[in-house]
């Protein structure tokens, strides 16, 4: 059975109006911050219930800039999960700060309070901001979350890269926090045909400031106010985004409905599956089981020709780039540890028919069985 791969099956769906926009925007006069992305920040502004929205170059840097934007400077100390993509560790890097890695919780796989107050306790009470990632489109512990980091002053930065369109509490994720970063990477729940990012804020002063930074730190043109960088949304992008937007709550509904499938086909075998906590609604980026058995069923799968894959093979505390680098308490992270050598990702988006999930769902019936005889 072929699965069709996700970013282009995404483009035809929506092939008449995106070929439509790339023409619009080549003929415009205004290829850099113009009327495209305007209009997207203020319909994406919308969609996420009246958030201020910036478009920026990407998701790694809508991180870092979301950083820098709420004060965060050189050799402060920035709480982050390890179990995450490398890039929300990479950008706390790129902001002058230090990542401090914090453990997750069993069920949710995201960052959990309880390790926080550990990693307080480690570091004399020095956390400047937190970065909590609502990994695979699950939402983390908010409530608890943004209750500890108003106790203390701590700045909450939600890396909402995999969470378009989900929620805690009625409260679309990325919008909780002091700022929210959304990536528009092509294979994100709202997918680009190139680089794209965005910072999100509910307050009115954020959004001015990372309009400075993402472009040079202009106040007023050719007059640096603060050393910036370069990380402008692009305006065909910005186009291109413009005609997805639309269809995204239709998407993560048919995401919910494939992953309920899966949940229903696999539901007694020794597998554990995604968890959306009362109160939450899953984006499901990712629907990511877990198994002691994960590598034979793994390369089982594989020899069937089903695309799946490990969101991530290594925490970033054991990637090279990092491992020894970047302290992890006494402690360490038995939790993400644990994750990581179980976790598989099995097929999951919009485009995917109900006999692909039902297929992949028969593959697996068929591991766990021949392995019981
Ligand atoms: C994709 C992703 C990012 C980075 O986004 P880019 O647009 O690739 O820079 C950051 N955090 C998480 C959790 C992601 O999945």
């Amino acid at each position: 059975m072929d699965f069709p791969a996700y970013p282009l099956a995404d483009y035809l769906a929506h092939r008449v109006a995106i070929d439509e926009a790339m023409r619009r925007v080549a003929a415009s006069r205004a290829h850099i911050l113009g009327p495209e992305v305007e209009a997207f920040e203020r319909e994406f502004g919308t969609f996420l219930g009246g958030a201020h929205v910036v478009g920026v170059g990407n998701g790694t840097d809508a991180i870092e800039l979301a950083l820098r934007g709420c004060g965060v400077s050189q050799g402060q100390l920035v709480a982050v999960p390890s179990h995450t993509a490398v890039a929300s560790v990479a950008a706390i890097e790129r902001a002058g700060a230090v990542p401090v890695f914090v453990d997750v919780a069993m069920d949710t796989m995201t960052l959990d309070p309880a390790a926080l107050d550990i990693a307080w306790q480690a570091t004399g009470g020095t956390i400047k901001a937190v970065v909590v990632v609502h990994l695979y489109g699950c939402a983390a512990d908010m409530g608890r979350l943004c209750a500890w980091c108003r106790e203390r002053g701590v700045i909450l930065i939600e890396d909402a890269a995999q969470a378009h369109g989900a929620r805690w509490e009625g409260q679309p994720l990325g919008t909780i926090g002091d700022a929210g970063a959304f990536s528009f990477y092509p294979t994100k729940n709202l997918g680009a045909i190139g680089d794209a990012g965005a910072v999100v804020s509910r307050a009115a002063g954020l959004p001015h400031r990372i309009r400075e930074l993402r472009q040079y730190g202009w106040r007023d043109r050719y007059v640096s106010a603060v050393p910036g960088v370069n990380s402008r949304l692009d305006e065909l992008q910005a186009a291109i985004l413009r005609c997805k937007l639309g269809g995204l709550d239709a998407a993560n509904a048919r995401r919910r409905s494939l992953a309920a499938l899966y949940a229903e086909g696999l539901a007694d075998l020794p597998i554990t599956l995604p968890f959306a906590p009362p109160g939450t609604e899953h984006a499901f980026h990712l629907f990511v089981v877990r198994t002691e058995r994960r590598d034979a069923l793994e390369s089982f799968l594989r020899e069937r020709s089903i695309p799946v894959a490990r969101h991530y093979p290594l925490g970033v505390h054991r990637q090279p780039a990092y491992e020894g680098r970047i302290a992890t308490f006494p402690e360490g992270l038995p939790a993400t540890e644990q994750i990581v050598s179980r976790i598989l990702s099995l097929p999951l988006h919009p485009h995917l028919e109900v006999a692909h999930v039902r297929a992949v769902v028969a593959a697996i019936r068929e591991f766990f069985c021949r392995r019981e005889k």
